[in-house]
Parts: structure tokens; C-alpha cells; sequence
């Protein structure tokens, strides 16, 4: 099954946040082989991604062997090693390496999940992201029992104005919802301590990207101070580089995105590092199909983080019902592109 063409494009997300996202947004990958399957992976890095698999990855892989998907990997980050190992040419690494897994599990004619495990979970919980303490507390949880909140501060509002906020939605929702927080790399080690102090027996369950992903000195102090579990990697790339998280212990939760840290080929190291080390791995963004399968196969604690509700273009994913969310039967990632939209 040899390799016949790689296209990549950035098909449009008027939903989008209007920042990097946007612009630097999610990648449709298409991979063809010679005996007529098609894999689809996304990957991120929007236009700059789609440069790199036109003009260095696409032209390199056609020909070889799509079977061999982790040498493919190997292939791919040592012809990217020059401006590559994080960023914007792991983003269109993961891509390809998500297709080339479609493509080997359609092969096997069979939902991608069974091929990492034979003992697959139909089923696994999921927490929503990005909804306001105001929405939570006056429309309740649409059947959700776990919930992450924002803990970034904005330029008028104090430490306090941060643990008020969570403290109102503890206190209207009671103690059986799970709360997580997420400060998306924008505060300080001593600004992360004060916000943690004032969140004393709220069971915060975990506090996320506290800090700029580098710094690990930061994450350092957070490990050996911060009363609350510190979780993070969203913007981190590599399995070699989540190992430098977990042991150096910097994280109590990793949070690898499969579309940018690499793809799966990267997730299921990390798993594998996760089961190594005692740290728990829990997918940003899991309940996207793309790393739902790893979930529903290697995950010994699952919890799926609702998606990205602006990625209409890959069409039949599960949706969540009732706060869990359903691996469907489909072969491969089971996900229904048209590709012609995206030629
Ligand atoms: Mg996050």
C-alpha cells in the first residue's frame, strides 16, 4: 500500500475565535494510497501547515509505504528538524500521522480504537470547556458532572474578582460536579499561589496552563507549592518532550492535543510514558474523534473535554449526550469528509 498523493488545504471556520485560530487554524490532511483508500487526519498551523506538507512532507512520503506509519513519523520529524520539533511543523505532522492511521485502520477494516485495544469502553464521560459561570449557574449543567471554568484574569479584575466567580458556581451547583480551572498560560507563579490559596476547599480538581508552556522552573515551584493538582501541555510537542514534563513530575495531568503534539502516533507514547510514570493523560479537547479512540482504548481514568464546536467540516462525529459521549461503529476514525469541498 504505497503512498500516491498527500493534499492538505484549510477548509474555512467563520465560527472560529477570531485570533490565531483563525488564521493558524485546524488542517484537513487527505492521504491516498495506490489501492484506493483515502485517510483523513486534521492537523493545526492553517496556512503555514498546508506550506510545509505541499512543499517538504507531501513530496517526500509520496511512493513510500503507508503501512509503516511510525517509521513515517520518524521520517517526518527528522526532514523537519531544522525549523520543526515544536510548533507549527508538529501541528502539520499530526495530520499526516492521523491519516496514515485512518488509512491503517481501514485497511484492517475495522473503528481505530481496536486496533490500539481489544477492550474498548463504548462509552466514557466528558466535561464541557469555555461557558460562563452566569450560563452554568442560571441554565444549570445539561446533564454535565464535570465543568472547567476560566481562571485567567483580566486587566480589571483582582485575584479576588477570579475566586468569587468560581466560589458562585461551587455554591450553586453542590458538591458532586467535578470543577476544573484553566488560566491559558496567563498568569505568575506567585499570582497562580494566591488564586489557589483563595480556592481552599472549593475541590478545584485541577489547575490548568497556569503558566507560559517553557516555564518549567515555574512549574517546578507550582509542584512542590500549589495546593491544587497543576495540569497542562495543550502547547506542548512530542512524546520526548511530555517525558521532561512527567519526570520531572511539572504536571500531575497532561493534556496532550493529538492534532498539534504530533498525532497518534505521539499520543499513544504518551499513554505509554503515562502508565510508566503514574501521571494521568487527559486529551485536550478528547471528545474530538481524533484522539476519542485513544481514550476509548487506553485510557484508565477517561474523561473527554467537550470539542470545537467550530469544526463543522468533519462530519459524523459523536456528539455528547448527557455528559458522555458514544464511540460510534465507523471503520477508521469513522468520520465522513467531502472531499471534493476540499480539492
Ligand atoms: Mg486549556
Amino acid at each position: 500500500m504505497k503512498i500516491k498523493s498527500i493534499r492538505a488545504s484549510q477548509p474555512a471556520t467563520p465560527e472560529a475565535p477570531k485570533d490565531w485560530r483563525t488564521s493558524l487554524g485546524q488542517i484537513l490532511v487527505m492521504v491516498e494510497t495506490d489501492d484506493g483508500l483515502t485517510g483523513y487526519g486534521v492537523g493545526g498551523g492553517g496556512q503555514a501547515a498546508v506550506h510545509v506538507i505541499e512543499t517538504v512532507i507531501g513530496p517526500a512520503l509520496t511512493g513510500q509505504d503507508a503501512t509503516d506509519v511510525e517509521g513515517l513519523w520518524d521520517a517526518m520529524y527528522s526532514m523537519t528538524l531544522a525549523y520543526g520539533r515544536k510548533g507549527l511543523a508538529i501541528m502539520a505532522i499530526s495530520g499526516v500521522d492521523l491519516a496514515v492511521w485512518d488509512l491503517r485502520a481501514k485497511r484492517a477494516n475495522l473503528p481505530l480504537a481496536y486496533i490500539l485495544a481489544d477492550d474498548v469502553r463504548a462509552t466514557v464521560p466528558a466535561y464541557r470547556t469555555g461557558r460562563s459561570p452566569d450560563a452554568w449557574i442560571n441554565e444549570g449543567t445539561e446533564g454535565f458532572t464535570a465543568l472547567k471554568l476560566s481562571l485567567s484574569m483580566s486587566a480589571s479584575e483582582s485575584v479576588g474578582d477570579v475566586v468569587e466567580r468560581v466560589r458562585r458556581v461551587r455554591e450553586a451547583l453542590g458538591p458532586d460536579v467535578q470543577l476544573m480551572g484553566d488560566a491559558f498560560m496567563s498568569l505568575t507563579v506567585e499570582t497562580t499561589l494566591r488564586i489557589a490559596d483563595g480556592l481552599r476547599g472549593v475541590d478545584l480538581g485541577w489547575f490548568e496552563e497556569p503558566l507560559p508552556a517553557d516555564d518549567l522552573t515555574g512549574y517546578a515551584r507550582l509542584r512542590d507549592e500549589c495546593p491544587i493538582p497543576v495540569a497542562g501541555g495543550e502547547h506542548e510537542y512530542t512524546a520526548k518532550a511530555f517525558e521532561t514534563l512527567m519526570a520531572d513530575r511539572l504536571h500531575a495531568i497532561v493534556q496532550p492535543d493529538v492534532c498539534w503534539c504530533g498525532g497518534l502516533t505521539e499520543l499513544v507514547k504518551i499513554y505509554r510514558l503515562g502508565e510508566q510514570y503514574g501521571i494521568r493523560v487527559c486529551p485536550h479537547r478528547g471528545s474530538e474523534i481524533w484522539s476519542l479512540h485513544a481514550i476509548c482504548a487506553l485510557d484508565p481514568d477517561p474523561l473527554a473535554e467537550s470539542g470545537r464546536e467550530w469544526m463543522t467540516w468533519v462530519g459524523d462525529q459523536p456528539n455528547i449526550v448527557n455528559g458522555e459521549i458514544s464511540l460510534g461503529q465507523g471503520v477508521g476514525f469513522g468520520v465522513r469528509i467531502e472531499p471534493d469541498d476540499h480539492a
